[in-house]
């Protein structure tokens, strides 16, 4: 029995090839904090115009990259409304309440996975109320979305969500972890996916190979905000240029996602024969419907299939990192260990 750890867990599991530990190496570097570090300098500038926005700070971690933003946008006595499963609601420890000050209020994909309609949005929204209500002051989008299963908002749907949003004199963050993916998928550029948003997240450690590293890009003010909010948080790092190269490289293998996104949609299909229930990927998530959870995680487990539990499925991810062969390899492992 062959069973090498067939790695589905995420994305982020990739490890930098050879030629991104090369480009770390031979960066340029300087202290980021008291100076510029001119490869993060670079990517800043990069990623901004790939985003469409006028500035970009680099951050650590998305996490870091969406707190700051909220943290940017909101007040104490502001509410925000994310969809169902928003990263920024459930995978952030609540620190965009606790840390940024908002009143989370969250918004159902009642358009499709992902996706509220505008009506909704405009309800949720209501009207101003007296002082002592809540201010609703910030809407937050994800593209993709992750816990809907990597799924895409295309570019009309988006901005028609921002009209609503901005004709409440809201303001839009826009989570784009896998925004590249987003960009693959819809045949649009990342720019297309930012119309009229006030910021956006990005990462370059989420399937384009890079160990660390996202940005959040906005307005010159706000990254200006932005890079102090930063430093309050820990995340200055001095000679980053080192990290910066890698999502430089990383930016490069954003043309790679449509094959994953192939691999992705194989890979549904074969659960789908194995009787659970999938619905066909945008991009790099699969997300499988099974009788018993924990079960069929430990049953993948014990042939050699590694995945995590999301939004009550088995999430499967599709990354770089996996043999060309990875699903052909799990759908027969799946066929040979089912009773
Ligand atoms: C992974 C992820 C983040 C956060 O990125 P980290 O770099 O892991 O902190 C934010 N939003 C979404 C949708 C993500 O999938």
């Amino acid at each position: 029995m062959t069973s090498t750890p067939l790695d589905f867990r995420s994305d982020t599991v990739t490890r930098p090839d050879r030629r991104m530990r090369a480009a770390m190496a031979e960066a340029e570097v300087d202290d980021n904090v008291i100076g510029t570090d001119p490869t993060i300098a670079q990517l800043e500038e990069r990623a901004a115009a790939t985003l469409g926005m006028p500035a970009a700070l680099w951050t650590p971690s998305g996490t870091m990259a969406n707190l700051i933003a909220l943290s940017v946008h909101l007040q104490r006595g502001d509410r925000f409304l994310a969809t169902r499963g928003a990263h920024v609601l459930t995978n952030e420890l609540g620190s965009a309440a606790w840390l940024a000050g908002g009143m989370p209020d969250i918004l159902e994909h009642d358009a499709g996975p992902g996706r509220p309609t505008p009506d909704l949005l405009r309800a949720s929204i209501g009207n101003p109320g007296p002082y002592f209500t809540l201010r609703t002051t910030l809407l937050c989008l994800e593209n993709t979305h992750n816990a809907a299963g990597g799924a895409v908002t295309p570019p009309e749907e988006h901005a028609q969500l921002v009209a609503v949003a901005k004709e409440a004199g809201l303001n839009v963050h826009l989570d784009g972890a896998r925004i590249w993916h987003a960009s693959v998928a819809l045949g649009v550029p990342p720019a297309a996916l930012t119309v009229g948003v006030d910021s956006v997240s990005a990462c370059f450690s989420k399937g384009l190979g890079a160990p660390v590293g996202s940005v959040v890009a906005g307005s010159v003010e706000f990254v200006e905000q932005a890079r102090r909010m930063r430093q309050m948080l820990g995340g200055g790092v001095r000679q980053g240029g080192i990290l910066a190269a890698a999502c430089l490289v990383a930016l490069e293998n954003v043309g790679e996602l449509a094959g994953t996104h192939e691999h992705a949609r194989r890979l549904a299909a074969g659960l789908a024969e194995h009787g659970w229930g999938v619905a066909t990927p945008d991009t790099n998530i699969v997300l499988a419907e099974v009788p018993d959870l924990g079960a069929a995680l430990e049953w993948l487990g014990s042939l050699g299939i590694q995945a995590l539990p999301m939004a009550g499925k088995v999430r499967f991810v599709l990354h770089r990192d996996l043999e060309p062969t990875a699903v052909e390899d799990a759908l027969q492992r799946i066929k040979a260990g089912a009773r």
